[in-house]
């Protein structure tokens, strides 16, 4: 009978401690971990593949899907996304979206209103509530993707706001400045006959830097080199000095100058990119010992960070 009674507490001990363990394991499901991470700023570059491919109009190459897509979560829940990649990933971005558990923006950013940055948000603002929308004051009327927003801007009735180099977000213990584009930005300052160069608005993204306790990371849009020297006169160096670079435009040639490079000095960049945009530029990151991680070969991109220490996972090693 004694036996028997401790065989009975010991199936229940069991019993118990298997039903912890599944709980445990479904709380800590990625999913379930996505919205916040035990009070640490989560950052993440998406890697998104088309959804339902035979639905795409003839002229779009499913397996295009180079552009830029963030998401950055606060230590206290809030989410901020920087760009939307290009229209036709916009499903999946609002499937991934979901399943991290992200139920509303609190900030969305647009950092210049080219297709690979502002083509996904056309879908997202259907779906998915904003609470306020930025973008750079620069009327992009040549561009059926620019008006396509505002009109998905204007039918969610969305908050807009224009956002240029001084403005600052204080989002919990996260700290947001705009460095990028020059104060006074808008239609007016552009040249009257300007059919807006793919260079000119290139130079006019949002630039950002982020600020969490030690933390530091610099979002840089598609700014060109002549904005990165413009930025270097802006600011005292330690303006640009961060832990991570978002690499300008891609990894390509037309930007990565030397001198930004040596005075932001990052431990890591990261490039949203199919591939490598250019070899020389890949290089002289790595050169400068540099750790890059790109979408187009690592996948998912998650950078978790405490404000001090920095832990970087991603869904794919990246191939040599
Ligand atoms: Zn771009």
């Amino acid at each position: 009978m004694h036996n028997q009674r401790r065989r009975f507490f010991g199936y229940v001990l069991m019993a118990l401690l298997v039903a912890l363990f599944v709980a445990a394991l479904v709380s800590t499901t990625p999913t379930a971990l996505a919205s916040t991470a035990q009070g640490k700023l989560v950052i993440r570059y998406f890697d998104l593949e088309v959804e339902d491919r035979d639905s795409l109009p003839a002229n779009v190459d499913p397996d295009v899907t180079s552009g830029d897509v963030i998401l950055i979560t606060t230590p206290d829940g809030q989410h901020i996304m920087i760009d939307s990649t290009v229209p036709h990933l916009g499903t999946a971005l609002v499937t991934r979206l979901r399943e991290l558990g992200v139920e509303k923006l609190h900030y969305a950013f647009a950092t210049h209103p080219h297709v690979d940055h502002i083509g996904g948000y056309q879908t997202l603002l259907d779906h998915i509530p904003v609470d306020v929308f930025y973008q750079i004051n620069l009327p992009y009327e040549t561009s059926g993707n620019y008006h396509r927003l505002q009109n998905a801007i204007a039918r969610n009735n969305v908050t807009m706001e224009y956002v240029e180099c001084g403005d600052v977000f204080q989002i919990g213990e996260v700290r947001l400045e705009a460095l990028n584009p020059p104060r006074g930005t808008s239609r007016e300052t552009v040249p009257g006959d300007m059919q807006m160069p793919t260079a000119f608005v290139n130079d006019l993204s949002l630039v950002l830097r982020l600020d969490y306790k030690d933390f530091s990371m610099l979002f840089t849009g598609d700014i060109y080199m002549a904005r990165e020297m413009e930025l270097l006169d802006a600011f005292p160096a330690d303006k640009l000095k961060v832990d991570i670079l978002d690499v300008p435009h891609h990894g390509c040639v037309s930007s990565s100058s030397t001198i930004f490079l040596m005075t932001v000095d990052p431990k890591y960049a990261i490039i949203s990119m199919d591939g490598i945009c250019s070899t020389p530029v890949y290089n002289k990151y790595l050169q400068r010992g540099i750790e890059v991680f790109i979408t187009g070969y690592n996948g998912e991109i998650t950078i978790v960070t405490d404000g001090d220490e920095i832990e970087i996972t991603t869904e794919k090693e990246l191939r040599n």
